[in-house]
């Protein structure tokens, strides 16, 4: 056995690495243990996040949406531009290039750190140990004081139409496609079917997206999904809500997808089907049965509010453990993590993570929604503000969908802010430091906002809280 660490680490996602980093900052001796084999065979750290989730997912968005406005938006600024093309290989290879950079700069900080690396598969045994198999088979046991927790998650598959990598993708797949399918089917309309759909649609895939819940987008604010479906019936998003799917089967000219809505039983044919039905934690292999550490009923790490498992020196973080499945929520755990480990005041501010929607209109938000706060009887009072009055937004052509802000009706704290328009993932930023800071809305109708910006929508809404919006009625 190799010399004892303070911290070992397992999963090198965005929960892993940060609480390494941290670890490591604060002085203890740290490693890591993660099992992601990059294109090149290679490890390639940064977990789910940086290699198949959101740096990827990021860059082929932005791609597609340069692509789409060359022919939606540019023509409105007097711009056209005849026989654009995708090449479909540098488009993907941008994303690829990109994935590198940051999965490379993972271990460039570890080496900085001086965090010791292992590659391979991690297993917690009793006491504190961990046994590390690498891809040759090789094992080897390494121990420590704390033993960090962060495997994160994985894709969940339907029974009925298990993916196949070829026809019948996930996430991964869909970010790799080698041609434009002609026609693209989505199950799920959630974050990664609405995203992906995107990409696939802007480059001129037929996409259908076949959503179980009767209502779209459940999770956000009734407001802002009802502006976000507008919008994406508009670029051709086919959203089909209230169907579930029954059967898929792969054939020759394409998968086959039967499902039920309220008409009855469905038909379609696609060429590839991207299955987006949510994630779960992933914990196969990492327990040793006699550990003690508990997994609940969807079978998540079980952890108290300081992400203790109850197993002295174990801990959990991420994804593989309740709360959001976010990377930046991940972020936060990890760092508290190696704090409360180093005797310091570690804290995750729960209440006030920010969603973001990475579509067009991009959707963000945070806090409570409206329906929310009705269900809990907390007294509140609304203001909102529509980006078509932002000299910003329509000078961008950009000028679709509002800010709303939601506060207390008494104390006049905001409760809850949701948005849907342009640049909105960052102007959520602001409206989050507001909620942290015990903000009001009066707070932010009196600080001075440059002019003209998109960050006017965010001051008008909360002027509107108190009926005093300038550029609207109130
Ligand atoms: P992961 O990132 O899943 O990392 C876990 C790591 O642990 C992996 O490398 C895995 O191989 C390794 N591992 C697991 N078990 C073991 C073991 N026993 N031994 C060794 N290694 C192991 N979130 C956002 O906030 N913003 C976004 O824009 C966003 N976009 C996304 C887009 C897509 C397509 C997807 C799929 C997800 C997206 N997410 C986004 C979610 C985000 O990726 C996750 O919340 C985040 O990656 C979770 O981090 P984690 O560290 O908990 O786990
Ligand atoms: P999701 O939970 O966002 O959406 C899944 C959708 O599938 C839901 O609307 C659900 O009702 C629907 N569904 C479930 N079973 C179904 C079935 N049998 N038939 C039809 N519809 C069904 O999950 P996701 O899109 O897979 O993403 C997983 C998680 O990854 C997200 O919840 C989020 O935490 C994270 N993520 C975040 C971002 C971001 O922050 N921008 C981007 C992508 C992913």
């Amino acid at each position: 056995m190799s010399d004892k660490f303070d911290v070992i680490v397992i999963g090198a996602g965005p929960a892993g690495y940060h609480a390494a980093i941290r670890a490591a900052q604060l002085g203890l001796k740290t490693a890591v243990v993660d099992a992601f084999v990059g294109k090149d065979g290679k490890q390639a750290l940064g977990g789910t996040c940086l290699n198949v989730g959101c740096i990827p997912s990021k860059a082929l968005l932005d791609s597609s949406k340069q692509f789409y406005n060359l022919a939606h938006n540019l023509p409105v600024h007097g711009i056209s531009v005849e026989n654009a093309k995708v090449d479909l290989k540098t488009f993907i290879g941008r994303k690829e290039k990109i994935v590198k950079q940051f999965t490379g700069g993972v271990a460039q900080l570890f080496k900085a750190n001086k965090i010791t690396s292992f590659f391979g598969t991690g297993k917690l045994l009793k006491g504190n140990q961990v046994e590390v198999t690498g891809n040759d088979g090789a094992r080897q046991t390494i121990a420590a004081t704390n033993v960090i927790l962060a495997s994160g998650s994985v894709p969940i598959e339907l029974p009925f139409a298990k993916f196949d990598g070829k026809n019948i993708i996930d996430n991964a797949g869909a970010l790799e496609l080698d041609a434009v399918p002609k026609r693209l089917g989505v199950i799920g309309a959630g974050v990664i079917g609405l995203e992906l759909g995107s990409v696939w649609r802007r480059l001129g895939a037929e996409v259908t997206v076949i959503e179980a819940l009767p209502e779209f987008l459940a999770v956000a604010d009734a407001d802002v999904a009802k502006v976000a479906a507008r919008e994406f019936a508009k670029q051709g998003l086919d959203i089909k809500l209230n169907a579930k799917l029954n059967k898929a089967e792969v054939k020759k000219d394409g998968v086959h997808l039967v499902y039920t809505d309220k008409d009855g039983e469905q038909k379609l044919v696609v060429d590839k089907l991207l299955v987006a039905v949510g994630r779960r934690a992933y914990t196969a292999g990492l327990l040793a049965d006699d550990t003690g550490v508990k997994l609940d009923e969807r079978g998540r790490i079980v952890v108290d509010e300081h992400c203790h498992t109850g197993v002295d020196g174990v801990w959990a973080v991420g994804d593989a453990v309740r709360g959001p499945m976010l990377a930046h929520k991940g972020f936060e755990e990890g760092m508290a993590v190696a704090e409360w480990i180093a005797g310091k005041a570690g804290h995750v501010s729960y209440d006030t993570i920010p969603w973001v929607i990475y579509t067009e209109p991009e959707i963000a938000w945070a806090g409570k929604t409206e329906k929310q706060l009705k269900d809990e009887g907390v007294p509140y009072k609304v203001g909102t503000f529509p980006f078509a009055a932002i000299g910003r937004a329509v000078a961008m052509n950009e000028a679709v969908g509002q800010v709303k802000m939601i506060a207390h009706a008494e104390t006049d704290r905001i409760l809850g802010v949701h948005m849907v328009g342009p640049g909105v993932s960052e102007l959520i930023a602001e409206c989050v430091v507001a909620m942290e800071f015990k903000g009001s809305s009066e707070d932010l109708a009196r600080i001075v906002h440059a002019h003209p910006t998109l960050s006017e929508a965010v001051h008008e809404a909360a002027l509107s809280v108190d009926k005093r919006a300038i550029h609207k009625g109130n």
